[in-house]
């Protein structure tokens, strides 16, 4: 029998590819997305149409309120809760420097707090059931080898790292696993420059450089020199799938 899946930020790249992996799978798989009434309806509309057991959610990580209207859906109609899939994130680019605290907060806010909210609203339902599996999709950037003009990025996922760690350490107890996936560089949304200080974003770049001039063309540079072009964000899915189809409780 297959899992019943939650899996956060579902509206895109290593979320939407993995949502539809799982469901192949043959899961039961509910891909969390923020404002399906409005720009992520046609993402919602495509992925309840892929499958029998393929369901969106609305799933606003940046709310509780949302968060656990969504969890309770899930646990209503499907009767369980299995798997949680900690994805949606976020990333900005640029010198540590430039950033406001409130840029930082932001950032951490959508790879780190986020996470909390989903587990609080999941935890009691794979408590209670005595089993489940927490996967958090961190990244490489978090260990070790820091590229430059990544820094509140960096700083949340690795914060995200020592949650998932601590989350290991603890609830173990309770018959429920933990997993993180780090992921190297990809060309899925994270990691568009649009998030980060497009050159033609100019007020994003007048800031930049303030702090370094010459900035844009270093930090352009450098990012394009961590994505491989052949990097396949399918592979991404593939490990989430196959993490989650491992014999567990035992
Ligand atoms: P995408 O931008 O394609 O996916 C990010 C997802 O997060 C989007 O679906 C986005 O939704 C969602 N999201 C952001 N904020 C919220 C929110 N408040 N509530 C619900 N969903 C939200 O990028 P990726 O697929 O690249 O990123 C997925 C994960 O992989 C992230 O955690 C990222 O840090 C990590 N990662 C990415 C790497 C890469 O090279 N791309 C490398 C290592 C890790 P919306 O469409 O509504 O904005």
């Amino acid at each position: 029998m297959g899992s019943t899946i939650v899996i956060t930020g579902a509206s895109s790249g290593f979320g939407a590819m993995s949502a539809r992996a799982l469901a192949d799978a043959g899961h039961t798989v509910y891909a969390g997305m923020r404002d399906i009434a409005g720009r992520n309806a046609t993402a919602a509309k495509e992925f309840d149409a892929y499958a029998g057991t393929a369901h969106s959610v609305e799933l606003d990580v940046s709310d509780q309120a949302s968060v656990d209207a969504g969890i309770a859906r899930i646990v209503d109609e499907s009767g369980r809760l299995d798997v949680v899939i900690h994805n949606a994130g976020h990333m900005t680019l640029g010198p540590v420097e430039a950033f406001t605290v409130e840029q930082l907060a932001s950032v951490y806010d959508t790879n780190v707090l986020s996470t909390q909210r989903v587990n609080r609203a999941a935890l009691p339902h794979l408590r209670r059931q005595r089993a489940g599996l927490l996967i958090w999709v961190g990244s490489s950037s978090a260990r070790g080898g820091t590229p430059p003009y990544l820094g509140p990025y960096f700083a949340a996922k690795a914060a995200e790292d020592a949650l998932a760690v601590s989350y290991a350490a603890e609830v173990s107890r309770f018959g429920i696993e933990t997993s993180i996936v780090v992921p190297g560089s990809f060309t899925t949304g994270t990691n568009h420059y649009a998030h980060a200080g497009h050159p033609e974003d100019t007020a994003t770049r007048d800031a930049y450089e303030e702090v370094y001039p010459g900035v844009m063309d270093d930090l352009l540079g450098k990012q394009a020199a961590l994505t491989p072009p052949d990097a396949d964000p399918a592979e991404v899915a593939r490990e989430i799938t196959r993490i989650v189809g491992l014999p567990r409780g035992e």
